[in-house]
């Protein structure tokens, strides 16, 4: 599918400042968009950046089909824009639309929109370390109807837009023992916006009570540890790595399997368990629990510092200097910038030079 582009006139890039980014307020001059109808994707295409206008029965916004995917484009020593694994973000995309029935989206349109955008808009991505282009595919229900059924027509779009290092500093986590995110045959799994809703009034006590993100238990024993916030969690026992497996309640984290990939390949005992919050107390009073942090595109990893359960508050040595977080945090960078050899074929560089259209 060609996918057809008109280029701004002008560009905002001169008004930015790479130095004070702000997280999800800046948007480069360009966007993706394609329209599904008539059981067909339909005139894929790069515009200037612009609004929508949305009839107000537009089906996303009354149930819930709305999807999307987070990944984020750096740039190598040399200037090369780069993608990280963006056809594993094309493959969930398609999970998360088959279980929100939505229509999938072809894996190459999707890897072709968000190369083609960052080729045009690769003077947003910010030349500072750490920085970098965030990349927002999302998919939205359009039809203009009110009923629950699955919507017939849909928008397929991709922003971008320029961020700082996220979380520079160690997470305080607070251990929910009321409230869930997802539950085993839910959701929980898909990048569907409908699961992110509810998860916002926790989040706000747990801040309310000075801690930064919330650590999810399950939902029916409260025992078992899910995920933090939107970052897949890490813990390391007695020189052991351990990550909850995907019960089917955990977001499928591309950094996550990066993470695993890894530490096992540096020869690291990694091991998918189904870890409960009761273990990390007894590994913590026994003095094996060294370290814990969460992974996902925005930050890479985010050291933990504490973790609240309950009454009691569990501190973690050296907490933003945990050995296994900055092995990975590092490695993941250094492939990112080109740093280091890509062995796995993991990063996708993007032509600097716009190739002419066929
Ligand atoms: C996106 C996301 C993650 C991290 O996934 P990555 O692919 O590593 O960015 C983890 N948990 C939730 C709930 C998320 O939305």
């Amino acid at each position: 599918m060609d996918i057809r582009i008109t280029k701004s006139n002008s560009s905002r890039l001169n008004d930015v400042d790479f130095e004070n980014l702000p997280f999800g307020k800046l948007f480069s001059d360009h966007m993706f968009v394609a329209d599904y109808y008539d059981g067909k994707w339909h005139n894929p295409r790069i515009e200037p950046f612009h609004n929508f206008s949305l009839h107000p029965a537009t089906m996303a916004l009354h149930y819930g089909q709305a999807i999307f995917e987070g990944m984020k484009a750096s740039k190598s020593k040399d200037g090369t824009p780069m993608l990280f694994r963006p056809e594993m973000h094309a493959q969930r995309m398609n999970r998360s639309a088959h279980r929100i029935c939505m229509p999938s989206i072809p894996e190459d349109l999707f890897v072709e929109a968000v190369t083609k955008l960052v080729q045009i808009d690769q003077g947003w991505i910010p030349p500072i370390e750490g920085s970098a282009l965030y990349i927002r595919p999302t998919l939205i229900a359009t039809d203009e109807f009110i009923g629950v059924k699955p919507s017939q027509s849909y928008k397929f779009f991709i922003i971008t837009g320029p961020v700082g290092p996220y979380y520079p500093k160690p997470v305080r986590l607070l251990a929910e023992t009321k409230y869930v995110r997802a539950v085993i045959g839910g959701t929980g799994e898909a990048k569907a916006a409908g699961n992110y809703g509810g998860a916002l009034l926790p989040a706000k006590l747990a801040q309310e009570k000075g801690y930064d993100q919330v650590l999810w238990l399950d939902a029916k024993e409260f025992k078992y540890i899910q995920e933090c916030g939107t970052m897949n969690i890490f813990f390391v026992i007695d020189g052991k790595v351990i990550t909850p497996p995907l019960y089917g309640t955990i977001l499928n984290g591309i950094t996550r399997l990066s993470t695993i990939e890894l530490l096992k390949d540096e020869g690291y005992e990694v091991e998918e368990y189904p870890l409960t919050i009761d273990e990390v107390v007894e590994a913590y009073k026994k003095g094996t629990l060294q370290e814990a942090f969460g992974t996902g595109t925005a930050a890479v990893v985010s050291h933990i510092e504490a973790i609240s359960y309950k009454d009691m508050v569990i501190e973690f040595p050296n907490p933003g200097k945990g050995k296994v977080g900055e092995f990975v945090k590092h490695t993941i960078d250094q492939l990112r910038s080109g740093s280091i050899a890509d062995t796995r074929g993991w990063t996708v560089k993007v032509p600097v030079e716009e190739t002419m259209e066929v």
